[in-house]
């Protein structure tokens, strides 16, 4: 598995001694490449990031020591309503900035929504198994962006059945 690196001094923070726990799966939200969002979130004061951007190759941004910008703050979109056969937020502040590591999938434009392409999902799997390992992160802590906070994110996969079916990929390669 090859890791491209753009590794950026801004838009992280430190872990403050937090241990790892969490995988944390997003989407990007727009139809742009792993590499340009590398880049844009490398940038000065973007007040976001994520460790790494995939499409059908792996961009790290930030340093998996530090903290990125992906899954902190208050309560989105759904919040703690329940959606799709499941509820979301409910890792609100327990998975965290902190002890989190943070995987942005690229996107395509389908059916009129942006989701996840089958390119990011399948070069994403094998970097989630190899960090699952690294970090001592069992399959139930690689956890959605709707569980920590209740965005739509990642879009296309909030219904219990449909993230079932990601995770089960993403953690076991088996599925999707
Ligand atoms: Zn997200």
């Amino acid at each position: 598995m090859k890791i491209h690196k753009k590794i950026s001094r801004y838009n992280s923070s430190e872990r403050n001694g937090e241990k790892i726990k969490y995988i944390v799966i997003h989407y990007v939200g727009a139809v742009s490449s792993a590499k340009n969002n590398c880049i844009y979130f490398g940038g000065g004061d973007r007040q976001a990031s994520a460790h790494y951007f995939v499409d059908d190759k792996i961009w790290q941004c930030i340093k998996v020591s530090k903290a990125a910008w992906h899954c902190g703050g208050g309560l989105q979109d759904y919040g703690r309503a329940s959606v799709g056969g499941n509820k979301g937020a409910t890792l609100h502040y327990i998975c965290t900035n902190r002890n989190s590591i943070g995987i942005e999938l690229c996107c395509e434009k389908s059916g009129g929504e942006i989701v996840p392409t089958k390119e990011a999902i399948q070069t994403a799997a094998p970097l989630v198994r190899h960090l699952m390992k690294k970090y001592g992160i069992p399959a139930e802590r690689v956890v959605r962006h709707f569980d920590v906070t209740g965005k739509c994110c990642p879009n296309g996969y909030i219904s219990k059945k449909s993230w079932k079916k990601l995770h089960d990929y993403l953690t076991e390669g088996t599925g999707e």
